[in-house]
């Protein structure tokens, strides 16, 4: 961590101590205790010093911290959960408005919804759903915030069943740049609402998000793993298998270093495996006799299979991505996985640079996210059945040139068997003509209409950014 000076000095400090006696929550600047614990996000390679931390406790905090920031011509970051890979969630020298404080949930059970304040996880809110047997189409892992996942689409393991998480979104309330608070629906701000559902944190601050959640229970979930001799027949077998599975059953493929964890026998702890990992959301008896097959090929090393809570279930995964790790991600559709593809990435992760290190294929297709109408949200690329991800991870820094070489060369290699267009929230900061790809024309213009009716000055910038048009 370096030292935080530049705006911190030049920001008057009567004007910050109005704002810190205007919030309900609490206002944190570089030398105050707990400032570095709050500018420290998911990603460990973001190191950013903003000159004002606004821990928002409400609606009234997120307007008063927008208001100051605008007043002060402060660049403005907005946090969730925190686990942008680009770190959007922080910034040097500007405001960071700060949702993670903002944990109200409500439930009900009759009407299967909930409202939920921005600054939850999934995990928090899958934790309290399952008292009734209830579940958020969120992500694959617990840690990551409510906001910015549904905000960019949000892939989880509900997805074939119930769509993206966005898919699941029935109103929002929106803090807008002019400082209104705004609610959108359907039947509300109807074309803010389609743009909250994939263009990320472009048109304001949601401070409250209202889901239909799902009736899940128990699910059958887990990871099997194959040690990488076995690799390539178990990914066909998988890649051939999947598309024909209920959409009750979600999974994805990963090729990971074995971790020493009680489950994976000593001899294979260490080893590079392809794990396939799968979560059934349905009638237990329908997903044993899904998952049979799959179970049955080629003799696992390690299968740990079995009925879990959903909540627990969506925390499976949580220890592959340890919070402050150093990432590098990159990722994009796959509209089908050649055995050259396989054959591509099962060669390139016999050289994988660290045991944190995990490249995936998702099987996010062949069910309710194809069944949505690609104009009726912003997330607008719904036909691809694969999605394609690298994640380097390391821990020390001199780790850092090997993971990054060796994800540039991985990717390259992979490059020709993937789509030109990548899912926004798995990838850095790739420039402009990324985010018009992975909107494609039609929906990117709809996104910039909406852009310059909302925000057209770009306030909310620091995102995969829809830029408004030149006036
Ligand atoms: C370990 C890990 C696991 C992941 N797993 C999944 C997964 O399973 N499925 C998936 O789809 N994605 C996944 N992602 C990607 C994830 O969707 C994005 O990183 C997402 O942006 C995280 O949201 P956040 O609120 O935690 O992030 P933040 O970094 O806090 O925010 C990300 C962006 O969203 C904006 N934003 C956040 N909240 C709001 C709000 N309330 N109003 C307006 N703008 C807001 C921020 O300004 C920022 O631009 C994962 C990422 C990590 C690091």
């Amino acid at each position: 961590m370096h030292a935080h000076t530049v705006a911190a000095d030049t920001l008057d400090e009567a004007a910050t101590q109005v704002l810190r006696d205007a919030l309900r929550g609490q206002l944190l600047r570089p030398a105050d205790p707990g400032y570095d614990q709050a500018r420290t996000v998911h990603n460990g390679l973001i190191d950013r010093s903003p000159a004002v931390i606004a821990r928002c406790a409400g609606v009234g905090d997120v307007m008063e911290a927008l208001a100051f920031a605008r007043d002060n011509g402060l660049p403005i970051a907005v946090r969730g959960g925190g686990h942008s890979v680009a770190g959007n969630a922080v910034c040097d020298h500007g405001l960071v408005i700060d949702l993670s404080a903002m944990k109200g949930l409500w439930i009900d059970p009759a009407a299967r919804t909930i409202r939920a304040e921005a600054g939850l996880t999934w995990g928090e809110i899958n934790h309290d759903l399952q008292r009734f047997d209830l579940a958020a189409a969120g992500g694959y892992v617990s840690t990551t915030g409510v906001g910015g996942l549904t905000l960019g689409g949000g892939l989880g393991w509900l997805v074939r069943k119930h769509g993206l998480a966005c898919d699941s979104l029935l109103s929002a309330d929106v803090v807008t740049a002019d400082g209104e608070l705004v609610h959108a629906s359907a039947d509300q701000n109807a074309e803010l609402f389609w743009g909250l559902r994939g263009g990320g944190g472009n048109f304001g601050i949601v401070t409250s998000f209202e889901f239909r959640v799902h009736p899940v229970g128990i699910a059958i979930a887990g990871l099997l793993m194959h040690r990488l001799e076995r690799a390539h027949d178990v990914f066909k077998f998988w890649r051939d298998w999947a598309p024909g599975t209920p959409p009750e059953l979600t999974t994805g493929a990963m090729l990971l270093t074995a971790p020493p964890a009680p489950f994976v026998p000593p001899e294979h702890q260490g080893a590079p495996m392809l794990g396939i990992a799968v979560v059934w959301a349905g009638p237990a008896e329908q997903g044993e006799a899904t998952l049979r097959p799959l179970r049955e090929f080629s003799s696992p090393a390690v299968d740990i299979i079995g009925p879990m809570p959903y909540s627990a279930a969506q925390m499976m995964a949580d220890d592959l991505w340890p919070r402050g790790a150093c990432n590098r991600w990159k990722s994009a559709f796959m509209p089908e996985v050649p055995d050259a593809a396989i054959d591509t990435a099962v060669r390139h992760f016999h050289a994988t640079p660290t045991p944190l290190t995990c490249l995936l294929i998702e099987h996010v297709g062949d069910g309710a996210v194809n069944a949505v109408d690609s104009r009726a949200t912003a997330f607008s690329r719904r036909s691809a059945p694969f999605n394609f991800l690298i994640t380097a991870q390391w821990d020390t820094p001199r780790d850092a040139d090997h993971a990054l070489d060796w994800t540039r060369e991985t990717w390259d290699a992979m490059e020709p068997h993937l789509a030109s267009e990548g899912y926004l929230n798995y990838i850095g900061d790739e420039g402009a003509d990324r985010v018009r790809d992975a909107y494609g024309v039609e929906t990117h213009d709809r996104l910039v209409a909406l852009k310059n009716r909302y925000d057209p000055g770009n306030v909310f910038r620091l995102n995969q950014n829809i830029q408004p048009a030149a006036r």
